[in-house]
């Protein structure tokens, strides 16, 4: 033991040594320089004093200010001064990866050393770090990992929770783990990092613990809404919310005939956009009234001519876009790439921004262009606090973002652009005024920022909550819902009862509520459940070389592209790859083409000829290792077991272990004359996503479909499905590994009672009957 004391002692003198080595070198210094001018600099006294007298500190200032990339630093360098270099254990999570990736990579560059020294990451799929890495940046899901096998963080000394104010589900859920774990490690230091915030709600939920506000520095921003928009582009809002041309050239200097054009492109535009709701309900002021106003209609007119206007005429700087998703960024990119702004490609340096980006591109996002090229950033809502573009002085904000919300009621999850809060429009306005005064074009008119919410519903309560109840019941926290109450802010008991029947119904908790056998397996991979049931029969039945595929591939952005423009021609591509009225089938033989392709190096054209987004590809087999991995974890295969032989690409096998993992994720075919219908227990008829190779047949040689999800937009649609026969679900829906059959049983009963299948009936009675005498012997 002395030993090793000596041994660390020698080792925390030798990190003092390298860190007053690099602050005192001539590019450290200008490192120094750099990071004494953010604001958060400025108060590392007050920061550092805050931390050490308490156990838990809040602390909020503007983005930018250097909360993410200061304070996790000023920890590090105080603990390395004061001597304790090599025992102390900082771990700072990320609600994002990209974001754990590049400020580890930042800080590693600010204290003058690699990745994977001091300082280190560790996101699902990679992770750089090293036997001295002090400072981990992760994911909040890694740090919930690590909490299971490791309930009370053994050797961390600081926790610092970054981006509370997005209420995330994790990051609300880690906040009631922790708040539990504090008196159990007094010395354990908990530090909660935020932009804006509504500082009181989180002091008072630890009690009423101190605060430290980062003064803001931002330049003011000159902001324009709708109305202020197209008035400066000669056009007004009247009294009966038609557009008026003033008829003269008012702003924006311009050749006049092109002026002329782009104003007629608004003016339709705006027009259509408000053909599509009525002005006057907006003085009202309610968020349904607002919900009428549909900021697509404007399309991308609006945005183009903006973006249009500010190459041709303004000062220079880089232009960040907010769009409402992924795919507006990229039908918007592909717009842009096709019909160049200037008519120069070199003029401009288009960029999107999103999750899974390689650092490569990060890096591009960070850059400043060369003097005369116009860096335009088009980005979700992850552009408005997790990172930040330095040269950024015009922001464009399209006023919506997709979020998955939770019908508790209709026990239906829904995908759909959402008005973004006044909170949010806030930080997308503030991200213009970095580096000097700058603009702010909000798509909307006032009066329906007027009627936005002041913050954004918490992710937890717009969820489904199974894969948090798992995690509750592993992590032995007790009552689902009684931990759940201990929320910040707790999720409807409905939701919470819904997750809890969904769990008993796959098997995964028992009647009482606790584990079962594959209750506890499933928690062991980080995925959904119906994703893990889906691995565990494919080990147990051998056959996961496919269905490694078919979980990896629900786990990514849909592979199959459906650009709006070649909507036909994508759906044929996909087509050819349909195979027996499954979805998830068809993407598996995409896979095992583009596998090949990439193997003779034209896993690219591979893509690009049948509408497949290699991005997804790449990202799918990178899962698969990771599943894979995840498996060997789990104990339920080992390095030298097979994950395919002869039987493992057995359609109707495969269909079983899908449909086991989908249920009851089931809807009944219902055959007429020409075509079929949809019926799921629940919410009646269903309709088919028209990406769907099953959308596109007149009819489904078979009684069943299950499905991944179902997402109400106007109706309510199913995505990928996968048709399975009477006895595939009789034998492999619902909980039949479990053990309990009879349940399983009565369960299937009322499936067929309402779905009045009589075949189906008689095949249940008799199954019954057999099983029945079976169990009797
Ligand atoms: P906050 O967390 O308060 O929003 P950060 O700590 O992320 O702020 O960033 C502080 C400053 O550090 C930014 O304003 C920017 O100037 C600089 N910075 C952050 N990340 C990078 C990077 N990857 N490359 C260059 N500069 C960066
Ligand atoms: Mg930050």
């Amino acid at each position: 033991k002395a030993a090793m004391e000596k041994l660390l002692w020698r080792r925390s003198m030798q990190l003092q040594t390298e860190q007053r080595a690099w602050q005192e070198s001539s590019e450290g210094f200008k490192m120094l320089e750099f990071r004494r001018s953010l604001p958060a600099y400025k108060e590392k006294d007050a920061i550092l004093n805050a931390i050490s007298q308490n156990q838990v500190v809040i602390i909020s200032g503007e983005t930018g200010c250097g909360k993410t990339t200061q304070i996790p630093q000023f920890i590090l360098e105080s603990e390395i001064n004061s001597g304790r270099g090599a025992t102390c254990s900082i771990i700072c999570t990320q609600p994002r990866r990209i974001s754990a990736m590049s400020v580890s990579e930042r800080i590693a560059t600010e204290r003058g050393e690699v990745l994977g020294e001091t300082v280190g990451y560790k996101v699902r799929l990679e992770g750089i770090k090293g036997r001295d890495t002090r400072l981990l940046f992760c994911t909040t899901g890694i740090l919930l990992r690590r909490l299971l096998v490791d309930r009370n963080l053994k050797g961390v000394t600081h926790v610092l929770v970054d981006e509370i104010h997005e209420r995330g589900m994790n990051e609300d859920f880690l906040l009631i783990v922790l708040k539990e774990l504090l008196p159990r490690r007094p010395e354990l230091r908990l530090v909660l990092m935020s932009a804006t915030l509504d500082g009181e709600l989180f002091s008072s939920y630890f009690g009423g613990v101190p605060l430290v506000q980062i003064p803001g520095f931002t330049h003011p921003v000159h902001t324009y809404f709708l109305e202020d928009i197209l008035e400066k582009s000669g056009y007004r809002l009247t009294a009966e919310n038609q557009i008026d041309d003033y008829g003269q050239d008012r702003t924006w200097k311009s050749n006049k005939q092109v002026l002329r054009k782009r104003k007629s492109q608004i003016a339709s535009a705006v027009e259509e956009a408000l053909g599509s709701a009525d002005f006057r309900e907006y003085s009202q002021q309610t968020r349904d009234s607002i919900s009428c106003w549909n900021p697509d209609c404007i399309g991308f007119n609006l945005i183009e001519f903006l973006l249009c206007s500010m190459c041709e005429n303004e000062n220079p700087g880089a232009i960040l876009v907010f769009m409402t998703g992924w795919d507006d960024i990229s039908s918007l990119k592909d717009k842009l790439q096709a019909h160049p702004l200037l008519g120069d490609p070199a003029r401009v340096l288009l960029l999107a921004c999103h999750g899974s980006m390689a650092s490569s591109e990060q890096r591009l996002i960070f850059e400043r262009p060369e003097a005369g090229v116009r860096k335009i950033v088009l980005a979700t809502n992850m552009a408005e606090t997790s990172i930040t573009i330095d040269d950024v002085v015009f922001v464009i904000d399209c006023g919506k973002a997709k979020e998955t919300s939770y019908d508790a009621l209709n026990n239906t999850p829904c995908l759909l652009p959402s008005w973004i809060s006044k909170g949010s429009a806030k930080q997308r306005r503030g991200r213009a005024g970095r580096v000097q005064p700058g603009e702010c074009y909000h798509l909307y008119p006032r009066c329906v920022f007027d009627a936005f919410a002041d913050y954004q519903l918490p992710e937890i309560l717009r969820t489904p909550l199974q894969s948090l109840c798992l995690q509750i019941k592993s992590l032995k926290l007790g009552s689902i819902s009684e931990f759940l109450s201990k929320a910040l802010q707790s999720p409807e008991l409905l939701a919470v009862q819904n997750a809890i029947e969904y769990l008993k119904i796959i098997g995964a908790l028992d009647e009482s509520e606790n584990l079962t056998v594959l209750g506890r397996y499933l928690t062991m991979l980080p995925v959904e459940p119906k994703l893990g049931k889906m691995l565990i029969l494919g080990a147990i039945l051998y056959c996961l070389d496919p269905i490694l595929t078919v979980v990896a591939g629900l786990s990514v952005r849909d592979p199959f592209l459906a650009p709006l423009d070649k909507k036909d021609l994508a759906e044929a591509a996909k087509a050819q790859f349909s195979c027996d009225y499954s979805d998830h089938l068809a993407l598996v033989r995409a896979y095992e083409g583009w596998k090949v392709a990439e193997h003779g190096l034209t896993g690219y054209e591979y893509c690009w000829k049948n509408f497949l987004s290699a991005q997804s590809m790449k990202a799918i087999d990178s899962l698969r290792r990771e599943f894979q991995s995840l498996l060997k974890d789990t104990g339920l295969i080992d390095s030298n077991t097979p994950i395919y032989n002869t039987w493992s690409y057995d359609e109707n096998l495969l269909r079983a272990v899908i449909c086991y993992g989908l249920y009851p994720g089931i809807c009944s075919v219902v055959h007429n004359e020409k075509s079929f219908s949809l019926k799921t227990m629940e919410d009646g008829q269903v309709l088919l996503h028209s990406n769907s190779v099953n959308a596109r047949d007149t009819k489904i040689p078979y009684p069943w479909l299950v499905f991944n999800e179902k997402i109400k937009v106007n109706s309510i649609f199913l995505r990928d499905s996968t048709a399975v026969s009477d006895s595939v679900l009789l034998l492999f829906g619902g909980s039949i590994l479990r053990g309990d059959i009879d349940g399983h049983l009565k369960m299937l009963g009322g499936y067929l009672e309402f779905f009045m299948e009589p075949a189906l009936a008689q095949m249940y009675q008799s199954l019954r009957r057999e099983l029945d005498e079976l169990f009797q012997c």
